[in-house]
């Protein structure tokens, strides 16, 4: 896809590639400019920049789709229809597998620009009854996971707590088969805690709004969330959103979706019990010898939960309360104290939930996945959080961070090897350029001897104590002088000080920017552990999904292999999707914030430029710059100035490729700002391609 023409005369520059001069300042004035007039997508390329409105627009109509549907590229607005138009059409057309990477901020406009890119495709990609069957399983899985995935938070009502990758899979006429979901590191720790002013997952709330009296019966529930310890205090509506109806749709969907009515009725009761393990009390009592000892005073909650998951209570009960150790071949059981049984009841609660959207994930999967081993043709589209910078950052965010930094890795890989291999085909002299390669950064953190995941791993499976002390001195020995890494220990090694490094903490140079991570809590969220007994317990259960969900839990299972830690099976899902995106075309949506109260028609600067340089918008320009800024196929770049030169006015006779040599020498432009390719001509600089075009306005 090239530079688009007519959008000169649009507001502000259409394309940020014929952005003169090229400056942060530039970029963030046309950013600005045309979102004041509502124009929210912006080009670089074949990138589109989205600036949320958050305002509904009347841009996502059948009509709207009509009009980018086969429409020739140049002639429209930006618009995020047609980068999928485009997109399926090399797929259908060209037979190129395509991804599409969607990347930003939360709140800025990820999910919804997902949505638009599936429906405008489902739109246009055949029909017929079959078909759109197909189409509907696909579009229903959304509200599905979205409703077990996604929460209210600060930034955004509807926060997709998970990475999601999707692949659609189309036969050879371009109609959809099915398709795979991928999910990534579910934020599950809001299912025991969540701050003020946020809530837990939508779920919920929508099955205590919307479920039927019989069906609350059934699981135990009481419709007022304020009886959930899980779910805090506070009044839990939200204004705008109707839960009871969500609950409704999705139902419905998972209907559609192909899930019985046995599978739903299983899936609401692990729910349940999730839900009401928050409400196990753990009380201490002393025992005979004087220590401090859980016990469960209100038996209520476990009561009710061993019911819904058939499971003997003294099984659960001991589980909670105790732990069994093996030393010597013997068993030694000893009681816990309330915090650590209220640690190992919390780990549970997050565990069966993690486990349960896994499950929901695959059970979506084998709905939809397509049987047929004919050759198929591939639509990725990747819903990932973007890059975060907070006040306190943690395990969570050094992987999110990790995974941003592979994607921008891909980025610039993809891009410039897209932009070499056009050079190939049109015979155009390839002078490589410089940009800065992330390389160093994504193996300081996934080398997988001496990374940062790599050491972490290590302390988390040494024996005797572990410390976050001794792998941050540890890190800080091995990486006292990298480029990218700093703490206060090299600090002090380099003779520079900084109070803002204070605490257990590390700073890692990222592309988009420092970010200094905090390592308390770094190895336990990569242990990940549950308590054994815990899972045996689960295991014991006779509710079919919830057993499953824990197979580690049978005691046959003898090998006591340590499931991988969350770092290395991040890595791993991390590796896999780079595979995939490697394999195909991509294509860039990149969305912007625009303000932090959610506020239609305000652009706050500061926001909106630290976002610019997070997402490398200004580096990306540059790759995309690389060679030459625009280029354009030569008949209708012929047709466009010919008016310009005596001997292609009104009419050339030869050959277009000649034609336009004819004119560009006729007008002088330097030699050095052309190139001729098999069936385009490539400008250097916008400038020269501005020149051409102030002419042109001047004759008209
Ligand atoms: P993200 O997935 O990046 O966290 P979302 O896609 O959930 O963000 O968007 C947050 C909110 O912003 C949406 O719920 C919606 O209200 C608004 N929004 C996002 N994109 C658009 C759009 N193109 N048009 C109108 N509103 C939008
Ligand atoms: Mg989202």
């Amino acid at each position: 896809m090239e530079a688009n023409l007519p959008l000169l005369d649009t507001t502000g520059v259409g394309d940020l590639v014929l952005l003169d001069p090229l400056s942060e300042e530039s970029l963030l004035q046309n950013l600005k400019e045309r979102f004041g007039h509502q124009e929210i997508y912006t080009y670089i390329g074949n990138v589109v920049i989205s600036v949320n409105p958050y305002q509904p627009l009347p841009i996502y109509s059948p009509q709207t789709v009509e009009e980018y549907r086969n429409c020739n590229f140049f002639a429209v607005k930006p618009h995020i229809y047609a980068i999928a138009d485009d997109a399926y059409h090399s797929l259908r057309d060209r037979d190129k597998d395509q991804c599409i990477l969607i990347t930003g901020e939360s709140g800025a406009g990820k999910t919804e620009a997902s949505k638009q890119v599936m429906s405008y495709v489902a739109a246009v990609c055949g029909k017929g009854e079959e078909v759109n069957q197909v189409k509907e399983q696909l579009l229903q899985s959304n509200p599905v996971l979205e409703a077990f995935g996604n929460a209210k938070t600060i930034r955004n009502d509807n926060s997709s707590r998970f990475g999601k990758y999707m692949d659609v899979e189309f036969d050879f006429k371009g109609e959809p088969l099915g398709g795979v979901i991928s999910n990534y590191l579910l934020e599950k720790s809001r299912v025991v805690r969540h701050v003020k002013g946020e809530r837990n997952f939508h779920i919920f709330y929508q099955l205590l709004a919307g479920g039927s009296d019989q069906l609350l019966r059934a699981l135990k529930l009481e419709r007022d969330c304020r009886r959930y310890g899980y779910l805090g205090q506070e009044d839990r509506s939200l204004p705008g959103v109707d839960d009871a109806a969500n609950f409704r749709a999705i139902q419905e969907a998972m209907k559609v979706i192909g899930f019985s009515p046995a599978e739903v009725r299983a899936l609401l009761e692990v729910t349940a019990v999730v839900l009401k393990l928050g409400n196990v009390q753990l009380d201490s009592q002393f025992q005979a010898s004087g220590m401090e000892s859980s016990s469960i005073q209100d038996t209520r909650a476990v009561r009710e939960i061993c019911e819904l998951i058939r499971l003997p209570e003294h099984v659960l009960e001991q589980a909670l309360c105790s732990r069994t150790v093996e030393a010597k071949q013997e068993k030694v059981v000893t009681a816990l104290s309330v915090a650590q049984g209220c640690y190992g009841r919390d780990a549970l609660a997050k565990n069966i939930y993690n486990r349960l959207f896994n499950w929901l994930v695959t059970r979506i999967n084998e709905s939809i996945k397509v049987d047929s081993s004919e050759r198929r043709k591939v639509m990725g589209v990747l819903d990932i959080y973007g890059f975060e910078i907070f006040q306190k950052n943690s395990f969570e965010q050094f992987v999110i961070n990790y995974c941003n930094e592979k994607l921008q890795q891909a980025f610039i890989l993809l891009t410039l090897k897209e932009e070499q291999e056009e050079y190939v085909r049109e015979g155009i002299q390839w002078t490589p350029v410089d940009f800065f390669d992330n390389s160093i950064i994504c193996s300081l953190i996934e080398d997988s001897k001496v990374g940062i995941l790599a050491m972490l791993d290590e302390e988390c499976l040494r024996p005797g104590l572990v410390t976050e002390e001794t792998f941050l001195a540890k890190l800080s020995q091995v990486f006292a002088s990298h480029k990218h890494y700093e703490s206060r220990a090299t600090q002090n090694a380099r003779h520079v000080t900084d109070a803002s490094l204070a605490g257990p903490c590390f700073r890692v140079h990222h592309y988009a920017g420092k970010v200094t991570y905090n390592v308390s809590g770094f190895v336990e969220k990569n242990n990940d552990l549950l308590f054994r007994d815990l899972s045996q317990a689960m295991w014991k259960a006779q509710h079919e999904l919830l057993r499953s969900l824990f197979p580690e839990g049978d005691p046959q299972k003898t090998s006591l292999r340590r499931p991988p830690t969350a770092g290395s099976q991040f890595k791993a899902s991390v590796a896999t999707l780079m595979k995939n995106l490697y394999s195909k075309n991509p294509n860039y949506i990149r969305c912007i914030k625009p303000n932090d109260n959610k506020e239609p028609g305000v652009f706050t600067d500061g926001l909106v430029q630290m976002q610019v340089r997070y997402l490398g918008l200004l580096e990306n320009v540059r790759v995309r710059r690389a060679g030459y800024a625009y280029r354009q196929g030569y008949e209708p770049c012929l047709e466009r100035y010919k008016m310009l030169c005596k001997q292609t006015w009104p009419k050339w006779k030869g050959g277009a490729r000649d034609g336009v040599q004819a004119l560009l020498t006729d007008l002088r432009v330097p030699p050095g700002e052309l190139a001729y390719g098999h069936t385009k001509i490539f400008i250097r600089t916008p400038r020269t391609l501005f020149d051409l075009e102030d002419r042109r306005r001047l004759r008209v």
